[in-house]
C-alpha cells in the first residue's frame, strides 16, 4: 500500500522519481500533466479546453483536473494505492482531493516535498525542451507554483503529512531520500 502525493515545482523530478516508485511499489503514478497532454493529443473536448492554459503555463480549471482525478481513482489499479504527481496544485484542489479520498475511505498516507531551487529549475526545464518549456512559459509556471502550489506545504505540514527532501544530486541518491521519507505503512502492493 502506498498512497502519497509528490509535491514539487515543475522540473523538480516528480515524474522521474514516480517511475521508480511505480516499479518498486507496484502502484500507478497518476499525473494530471500526462492525463492532460494525452487529452490534448487525442483532441478530446477536455483537451481543447485545457490547451490554452497549458501553453500559457497557467493552471487548468479545477473542475477539469478534479474530474479527471475522480475518474482515475475509480479504476481498479488504484486498489493498492497511487502516487499523485502534479496534483493537487492549489488549496482548492487539495481540499477537493481530501473530499474524494474521504468518500472512498482511502486517506492519504503522506506527502513528499521534493525541494529544488529556482535557478536549477529554470536550467532543467530549458534543457528538457517540451513544447511548454520555453522561457516565458517556464517563468509563468514558476510564478504560478509560488502563488498557488507553495501554500500546500503548510497545508500538509499542518496535517502532519509532509516530509521534505532535497531534490538535487544523483537520481538514485534522491530516490533513497524519498524512500526514507515515505510514511510508515508504505509497502509493496503485494505485501
Ligand atoms: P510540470 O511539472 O513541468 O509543470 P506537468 O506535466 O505537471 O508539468 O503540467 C503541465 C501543465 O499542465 C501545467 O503547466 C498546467 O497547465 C497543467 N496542469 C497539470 N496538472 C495540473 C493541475 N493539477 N491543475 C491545473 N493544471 C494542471
Amino acid at each position: 500500500m502506498l498512497k502519497i502525493v509528490l509535491l514539487g515545482a515543475p522540473g523538480s523530478g516528480k515524474g522521474t522519481q514516480s517511475e521508480k516508485l511505480v516499479a518498486e511499489f507496484g502502484v500507478p503514478q497518476i499525473s494530471t500533466g500526462d492525463l492532460l497532454r494525452s487529452a490534448v493529443a487525442n483532441q478530446t473536448e477536455l483537451g481543447q479546453k485545457a490547451k490554452a492554459a497549458m501553453d500559457a503555463g497557467e493552471l487548468v480549471s479545477d473542475d477539469i483536473v478534479v474530474g479527471m482525478i475522480r475518474e482515475r481513482l475509480k479504476q481498479d489499479d488504484t486498489e493498492n494505492g497511487f502516487i499523485l504527481d502534479g496534483f493537487p496544485r492549489s488549496l482548492d484542489q487539495a481540499k477537493a482531493l481530501d473530499g474524494l479520498l474521504d468518500d472512498m475511505n482511502r486517506p492519504l498516507q503522506g506527502v513528499v516535498h521534493i525541494k529544488v531551487d529556482n535557478e536549477e529549475i529554470v536550467q532543467r526545464l530549458m534543457a528538457r525542451g517540451r513544447s511548454d518549456d520555453n522561457e516565458e512559459t517556464i517563468r509563468n509556471r514558476l510564478k504560478v507554483y509560488q502563488e498557488q502550489t507553495q501554500p500546500l506545504v503548510k497545508f500538509y505540514e499542518d496535517k502532519g503529512l509532509l516530509t521534505a527532501v532535497a531534490g538535487v544530486g544523483e537520481i538514485d541518491e534522491i530516490y533513497a531520500r524519498i524512500k526514507a521519507a515515505l510514511p510508515a505503512g508504505a509497502a509493496f502492493a503485494g505485501d
